[in-house]
């Protein structure tokens, strides 16, 4: 058995571990950094399983500045990644989000709307008008309009996380196959992790970013988060009448979202109440067939006529206190980070999150405040929910 050394442990090699991965050894590429990485096909990791859409529609300002983030460095996003010449390729199309509302959802999406103009996002209020002429297929019927950004988009969750890790390599980090089975702690602080293999990794920083097992991995070292691993399913789908340009990513009062995916297909989900918490990956289109497809055509009729093509299950990481995420050094052991339980929207905040924790380990003044994310709102018991039209 073997025992290494490490400046800085991360557990988790998804977008979180991978983007403070980079940020770190961007910072100072002296630091010995270990990423752990049980899963380097990522065929469970949620940073491939997304939705991957974008937006600066959020009602709470750290979520909005963690999304203007992500828009802002994918501007020159490529050629600053590049290594040895090569690219990553990110793909990002602005289609735009638009979060369809209804009468007595309007006020709510109106004052998250004046938060993020005041944050300076293209974000504007369409009518029902508004939304058929830009979408003829939509049928509108009773709801009162739409909240739309049109800097929102979609794009390859897997390049960007990939992105991150190759550059993150280039500069120095370390990649391991294995699994963390234990976080190893003296006298209050985290020390390193114990391995699957027998092996250990002692570190000056140990910092959480297992994703959907991130409350599993905190356990072994006493430390209990109100993180679930819950399932939810997308559906791709392809209608029988040809769109003449992309659909917006879509969002209705019931949580139910879709947009457009090349080939003309339409890709969908939504979170349901009997979504089971565990390590289920498991997919069937009943619900589609049952629920999502009917869903959809009542918005769209055109869409009545469509070929299932495929789907997928991945886990939402819900941060079952308030959904959002937890971002910080435990108050209750010293040196043990976390950047966990994402629930729905942690692709995105990837970027900015990795930035984060990373200046936060190095202890510089943070790019962005998420301080209000910080660990100490679980022990106290202090929600902050996004409360607008999300
Ligand atoms: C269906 C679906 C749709 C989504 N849609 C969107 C969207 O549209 N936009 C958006 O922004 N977000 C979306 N999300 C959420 C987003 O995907 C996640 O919030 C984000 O990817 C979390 O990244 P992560 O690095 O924390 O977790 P992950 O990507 O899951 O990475 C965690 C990694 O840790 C590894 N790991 C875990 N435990 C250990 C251990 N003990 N030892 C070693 N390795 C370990 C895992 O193998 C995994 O690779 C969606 C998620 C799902 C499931």
């Amino acid at each position: 058995m073997q025992q290494t050394n490490s400046d800085v442990l991360i557990i988790g090699g998804g977008i979180m571990g991978s983007s403070t991965a980079y940020h770190l050894t961007k910072a100072d590429p002296t630091l010995k950094i270990s990423v752990v990485e049980k899963d380097p096909s990522y065929t469970y990791a949620s940073s491939a399983l997304s939705a991957t859409n974008v937006r600066v529609q959020f009602s709470l300002q750290e979520n909005i500045q963690a999304s203007q983030y992500t828009l802002k460095i994918l501007e020159n996003f490529e050629d600053e990644m590049a290594v040895e010449g090569e690219k990553p390729d990110i793909d990002y199309h602005a289609e735009g989000n638009l979060f369809i509302v209804e009468e007595k959802g309007r006020e709510l999406a109106e004052k998250a709307l004046q938060l993020q103009r005041s944050l300076d996002c293209e974000v504007e209020w369409w009518s029902p008008e508004k939304i058929r002429e830009a979408c003829p297929l939509y049928e509108t019927g009773n709801y009162a309009g739409g909240a739309f950004g049109a800097k929102d988009g979609r794009l390859d969750a897997y390049s960007l996380l990939m992105a991150y890790k190759n550059k993150a390599r280039s500069q120095g980090a370390v990649y391991i196959k294995d699994e963390a089975v234990e976080i190893l702690t003296e006298n209050g602080c985290a020390t390193g992790a114990l391995l699957a293999s027998g092996n250990t990794i002692k570190a000056g920083h140990v910092i959480n970013c297992a994703g959907p097992w991130a409350a599993r991995l905190a356990r072994t070292a006493g430390v209990a988060l109100p993180i679930e691993p819950i399932k939810r399913q997308i559906f791709v789908m392809t209608p029988a009448v040809k769109l003449e340009r992309p659909l917006p990513f879509t969002i209705l009062p019931s949580g139910f979202y879709f947009r457009t995916e090349p080939g003309g297909m339409i890709l969908m989900g939504k979170s349901l109440q009997e979504d089971p918490v565990g390590f289920d990956f498991s997919w069937d289109d009943k619900r589609y067939y049952d629920q999502l497809w009917p869903e959809l055509a009542e918005l769209i009729p055109a869409f009545d006529t469509a070929k299932l093509n495929r789907g997928w299950a991945g886990l939402y990481a819900v941060n079952t206190l308030d959904e959002n995420a937890i971002l910080g050094e435990w108050p209750n052991l010293k040196r043990f980070f976390l950047a966990n339980g994402f629930s729905g929207h942690g692709m995105q905040h990837g970027p900015a999150v990795g930035r984060y924790i990373a200046e936060i380990v190095l202890g510089v003044k943070p790019h962005l405040d998420l301080s209000r994310l910080g660990p100490e709102r679980i022990l106290e018991n202090r929600p902050l929910h996004e409360d607008g039209i999300v």
